[in-house]
């Protein structure tokens, strides 16, 4: 009768809706193969990086790095540590002694206005810093080596030279693309009259994470963030190392993996919300790896799919939602949060409240839904693009199996609460003759850089061979 049909209609009506869900999902859904196919890419762009020709070409970079080991644990003395790009500024005074790490460290907030103004301007703020750090340490009266955590990417001549290529994640400073930084930081001292300024390394965030986990791990060749950014570095055999002299041990190689696709090569695994989201950013076709996976990113991504599933009725009823359209407004740490298991669909609910978006119990689950296919699928690519690198590694080294420890870092990593689990089974799945073990950073950008410094101040054949 009557009741048997209304029950029918709306059975219907849910297959209906959960078929266009489906649509609009479909596209960020990753097959087994597509993963092995974005492995393929990134060890073949690898390859091309590496290359002293074939540079040019390469969507990742494969930089040059001048740490051509890991720390043995002789490592003393005491230097100050800046750290630039990532979710805060900070400087640091570490002291690597007999008995371990020891840190003393300071966050200084640097406003839109001065990362998007006059690289002039922002160097003069760093310096300040820096000597608003050294007066509450004490620290006026020594010149302490300074070891430089500045992650972007930069081709490096040197330890201690290192010239920006471009910015990257919401940076643009006008005037630095294309000069060393530390020459910028040495100008700023001058200016401000700061004449106790003794740079000795330049250090990419994945690079101090790596070598801080060394430090504790020797397996640990491999170093990861997953913040902000992402990018990762390794230790590559000297002899693949195109631009650079030598043919006898490693060097650690900062892949800027994030620029990964620029050139085109990714561009049928990109959805139209990917495309949303980099037409938004100041450095758009730019970084179009890092937008699918990074913190900075991810809640843009599901912004921009909540928005088409609203246009389509098939959330929130339809109804227009002004907050939705406002860029940022859906903070990635909300997918940390709607994601967390066992949280009531309450809670989830009153978050989006707190967005003014009047969800019901069923847009509730739709959202949660939307957060873990946008998640799934960074943590997959970011499988993909370290199963390139651990099986490039275990050939290098013709082994049959390879055991390796990546070191990580980054608060997508860290505080999502199952992104890591998907990267680490993503990863078995995609290099099974690889044994490899995460190890989670604590202050690699401070400890690392610290590390770092100390091998440059040891002076001649600095890496001991
Ligand atoms: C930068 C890298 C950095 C990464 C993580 C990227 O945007 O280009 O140099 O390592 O972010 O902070
Ligand atoms: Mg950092």
């Amino acid at each position: 009768g009557w009741g048997a049909a209304m029950v029918t209609a709306v059975a219907l009506r849910l297959a209906a809706q959960r078929h266009e869900v489906d649509q609009v999902l479909a596209p960020l859904r990753l097959s087994r193969a597509d993963l092995q196919r974005v492995q393929a890419l990134m060890r073949q762009e690898m390859e091309l990086g590496l290359g002293w020709e074939s540079n040019a070409n390469a969507s990742v970079r494969m930089l040059p790095t001048y740490v051509c080991g890991t720390p043995n644990g002789t490592e003393r003395g005491e230097f100050l540590v800046l750290d630039l790009g990532g979710t805060n500024f900070r400087v640091l005074l570490v002291r690597l002694a007999e008995d371990g790490i020891h840190m003393a460290s300071k966050i200084y907030v640097i406003p839109t206005t001065i990362t998007q103004g006059s690289g002039e301007a922002l160097f003069d703020h760093i310096i300040e810093c820096i000597m608003d750090f050294q007066l509450k340490h004490n620290l006026t009266e020594q010149v302490l080596p300074l070891g430089f955590t500045f992650s972007f990417p930069c081709q490096q001549l040197g330890l201690d030279k290192a010239v920006l290529l471009s910015w990257t994640k919401g940076f643009s400073a006008s005037g630095c693309v294309g000069q060393d930084v530390v020459q910028l930081l040495q100008e700023a001292a001058q200016r401000k009259q700061h004449l106790g300024l003794k740079v000795v390394a330049v250090v990419n965030d994945t690079v101090g994470t790596m070598m801080s986990c060394g430090y504790e791990d020797p397996k640990c060749e491999i170093g990861l963030i997953v913040g902000t950014g992402t990018n990762a570095c390794y230790m590559e055999e000297m002899q693949n190392v195109g631009a650079v002299e030598g043919e006898q041990g490693r060097m650690c190689i900062n892949m800027e993996w994030g620029a990964f696709g620029d050139n085109g090569c990714l561009d049928d695994i990109f959805t139209d919300f990917d495309r949303l989201v980099d037409e938004k950013t100041i450095n758009a076709g730019k970084q179009r790896f890092e937008k699918l996976i990074s913190g900075m990113y991810l809640g843009e991504i599901v912004r921009h799919i909540l928005l088409a599933l609203v246009e389509k009725r098939l959330l929130f009823r339809g109804k227009p939602c002004p907050k939705l359209h406002i860029k940022g407004i859906f903070q990635t740490k909300f997918l940390s949060a709607i994601e967390t298991d066992g949280l009531a669909l309450r809670q989830v609910r009153a978050i989006l409240q707190d967005l003014e978006l009047q969800a019901s119990l069923e847009d509730s689950v739709l959202v949660r839904e939307v957060c873990q296919t946008a998640s799934l699928r960074a943590a997959q690519l970011c499988a993909a693009g370290l199963a390139a690198v651990v099986e490039k590694m275990r050939k290098n080294r013709g082994l049959a199996q390879l055991a390796v420890t990546v070191g990580v870092d980054g608060t997508l990593y860290k505080m999502h609460p199952c992104f890591s689990q998907h990267l680490q089974q993503m990863l078995r799945d995609l290099a099974p003759n690889c044994t490899v073990t995460f190890l989670q950073s604590e202050d690699g950008s401070g400890k690392g850089a610290a590390l770092v410094a100390a091998v440059a101040c040891r002076g001649a054949e600095p890496w001991g061979q």
